[in-house]
């Protein structure tokens, strides 16, 4: 995130980065080296291929998810970060706990899928020792879904949930391709 001062961002009085042209066209050049270093050792002629392009940073990373430093995963596992003790699921106010990529080292969608478990295994140990046992096993693959299912700890779900439209299939339903 700190390259070349945030990236030539500036920001407003709420510490937000704001996108200037000198950003802008620091994107551009480093997209336009990237596609020069592929096109010479990899890809001959790949520009001619590209009707369109974007092009993400750190900064981008941060206005979609709020990431600290436009970070795409998480916390670096490296030596530092692990004796710093940086992964943990309890923070210093009570009963709040984090259940996503921050509580481990690493990232990515297996690590957040985890510490998610985690995080509710935690608390499911304080609030509801019996689904605890049931869930905890299940993780530990000592029984299977059915078996969870079948316990009757949890409440029934019906399976009636129904995907909302993403924006692109909203504008693929209003203007069908003929
Ligand atoms: C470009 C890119 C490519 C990636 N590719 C891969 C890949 O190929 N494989 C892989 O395993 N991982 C990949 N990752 C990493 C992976 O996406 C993350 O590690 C994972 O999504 C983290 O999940 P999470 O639930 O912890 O956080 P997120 O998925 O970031 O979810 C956090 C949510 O909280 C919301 N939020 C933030 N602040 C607030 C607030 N104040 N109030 C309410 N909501 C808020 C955000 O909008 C977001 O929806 C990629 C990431 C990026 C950016």
């Amino acid at each position: 995130m700190n390259y070349k001062n945030n990236w030539q961002t500036t920001t407003d009085v709420n510490g937000n980065y704001v996108r200037t042209d000198a950003y802008k066209q620091l994107k551009k050049e480093i997209a336009e080296t990237i596609l020069q270093h592929v096109e010479e050792l990899v890809a001959p002629g790949l520009r001619s291929h590209i009707l369109f392009y974007e092009v993400a940073t750190p900064v981008t990373h941060w206005r979609y998810t709020g990431n600290k430093n436009g970070t795409m995963m998480g916390a670096k596992p490296s030596r530092k970060n692990m004796k710093s003790r940086i992964a943990h699921y309890h923070t210093p106010v009570k009963n709040l706990l984090i259940g996503g990529q921050w509580a481990e080292l690493g990232g990515g969608v297996p690590i957040a899928v985890k510490a998610g478990a985690n995080a509710a295994l935690l608390i499911l140990q304080k609030e509801n020792k019996p689904a605890f046992k049931i869930f905890a096993n299940y993780m530990d693959g000592k029984t299977s879904v059915a078996d969870v299912l079948k316990s009757e700890t949890f409440k029934e779900y019906d399976n009636s949930w129904i995907r909302k439209p993403t924006p692109a299939e909203k504008s693929k339903q209003s203007n069908p391709v003929p």
